[in-house]
């Protein structure tokens, strides 16, 4: 970041206005899944959750249109104006879409902003098919998305599979071992300790904190802003490298 020769990535924008705008915030992915993108441009169908796991995005994703403010550019945010804008539209929502762009998710841990970039799309496509077969869509109510995000444990073995599946698709798998169980078990819960037991060798307990996750995310075979793997595991994975503080004071 502090190296004059190395040309900054244009997203550092979006993710230092969202990490402003919500100090809750420690994760944000910025992606361009194209599963997402028809309902960031149609009125018609608004992307709601239709499958268990799309219960993380909330009962709506809402829609920025950069043009709603600044007219005609070239979609892309180029300065903190429009990123403290798309930031608004976020505000109080875990993802946004962003028309003819993409979507920025944002989150308190690693974990669940991947997640979220993980099952946004998979939502957007069972949504999109649905609405194929014709007749009226069964979205998941208020009462289903809350009952299925209180069931979620980011410390359960289902979240932890999940993640470790994730890490080694995003070629950081071998990351997950570079915790050492001793030294780490010494901080945690009883719940915690059970739950590190289902894993010997491995450390699940390392996902506790944004900070941990940011260690995983920022080993050596993940670089931020690669561009050459251009997987929504990989965006999210390696965007997500940003650290929270120095995203911020950086992007301007
Ligand atoms: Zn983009």
């Amino acid at each position: 970041m502090h190296d004059e020769q190395c040309s900054l990535y244009l997203e550092r924008f979006i993710h230092a206005a969202i990490f402003a705008a919500q100090p809750d915030v420690m994760a944000v992915v910025h992606a361009h899944a194209e599963d997402t993108l028809p309902f960031g441009v149609t009125h018609g169908t608004k992307l709601r959750p239709v499958i268990h796991l799309g219960s993380f995005t909330g009962a709506e994703v809402p829609v920025w249109d950069i043009a709603g403010k600044f007219g005609d550019t070239s979609l892309l945010v180029t300065n903190m104006d429009q990123a403290n804008d798309l930031a608004q539209c976020l505000a109080g929502n875990s993802v946004a879409l962003m028309r003819g762009h993409g979507f920025a998710a944002a989150a308190r841990t690693l974990i669940e902003v991947v997640r979220l970039a993980v099952y946004l799309p998979r939502n957007a496509r069972a949504l999109m098919r649905a609405t194929q077969l014709g007749g009226e869509i069964k979205y998941l109510s208020q009462g289903e998305i809350e009952a299925h995000n209180r069931g979620y444990s980011p410390h359960s073995a289902a979240t932890w599979r999940a993640w470790e599946y994730w890490a080694n698709r995003a070629g950081c798998g071998h990351l997950l071992t570079l915790f050492g169980p001793f030294a780490s078990l010494r901080q945690l819960s009883g719940a915690d300790r059970s739950a590190a037991g289902s894993f010997p060798g491995r450390a699940p307990w390392a996902l506790r904190s944004a900070a941990d996750a940011l260690r995983i995310a920022t080993g050596p075979t993940v670089s931020a802003g690669d561009k050459s793997q251009p997987s929504t595991l990989t965006t999210a994975a390696s965007i997500c490298a940003s650290h929270r503080g120095a995203a911020v004071a950086n992007a301007r």
